[in-house]
């Protein structure tokens, strides 16, 4: 690990008043390490609640999606200067589900990660490849990509990108990548940065995510290229959600 270890957590449309009293609790009787810096991602309705929770142990929080404009007649988004205005600090952007079931284009994708720093929140931007992509050997070209589409589009702003490497198909499928196709993609992500961002190329953390757990914590936090993860379903335990945050401060 290079950097300082980051642990997301992403609740998806998953969460409650009951998951964020579990939230609570959870915090409230475990030491978390000074070395970790941790981020919930909960549904927007709930971000003002949980950014209070939060706060009180150092945690902060951000968004799973925002809209592209400040303000405006645009019935059910919500901006990135809401998110902001509640205490968030984080936005996630190109998560595989917004590209599939949302059909958000790479257009779109840096649109929203433009409307995110300026309204000074830290985008995290997952890519990661289908299984037929991999089957075909073309992971790397699709990530590589991504990136650059995002970052061509982007320009300057994309030196505060925090990216997330997520295999689609280790996504909520139990079947986390191998620690050597993790090592290997981070390798070669790490690279493009470089030749995409020269002056900030090794500043951006580089996240693992896809079925993480507190079991395989370890092994994939261990991997010199990961500086932290992002958690889908193991973030709704909260029990497994500390123990993957417990593995990184043993890195
Ligand atoms: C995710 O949704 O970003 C994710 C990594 O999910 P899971 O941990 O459930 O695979």
């Amino acid at each position: 690990m290079h950097h300082r270890p980051l642990v997301v957590a992403n609740w998806k449309m998953n969460g409650s008043k009951t998951l964020i009293s579990d939230l609570e609790i959870g915090l409230g009787s475990s030491v978390l390490p000074s070395t970790v810096d941790i981020v919930l991602l909960p549904p927007s309705v709930y971000l003002a609640e949980v950014v209070m929770v939060a706060q009180q142990y150092g945690i902060q929080c951000g968004i799973q999606d925002s809209y592209v404009e400040e303000k405006g007649a645009f019935t059910g988004e919500i901006s990135a200067e809401m998110v902001k205005d509640v205490g968030g600090e984080w936005a996630l952007i190109g998560h595989s589900e917004r590209r599939e079931y949302f059909s958000e284009d790479d257009d779109l994708l840096a649109r929203k990660f433009e409307a995110a720093v300026r309204a000074d929140l830290r985008p995290i931007l997952c890519v990661g490849e289908s299984l037929e992509d991999r089957a075909q050997g073309r992971a790397l070209e699709v990530v590589k990509k991504q990136l650059n589409s995002i970052a061509d589009r982007v320009g300057p702003s994309f030196s505060r990108a925090t990216v997330a490497y997520e295999p689609i198909w280790a996504i909520g499928t139990d079947q986390a990548a191998t620690p050597d196709q993790v090592k290997d993609m981070h390798i070669a992500i790490r690279r493009e940065l470089e030749e995409i961002d020269p002056s900030n190329g090794p500043q951006h953390r580089l996240l693992y995510g896809g079925s993480m757990q507190a079991a395989n914590a370890s092994t994939l936090l261990s991997i010199d290229e990961v500086d932290g993860g992002l958690i889908g379903g193991a973030s709704l335990d909260m029990g497994e959600f500390l123990g993957i945050i417990a593995k990184a401060g043993e890195q």
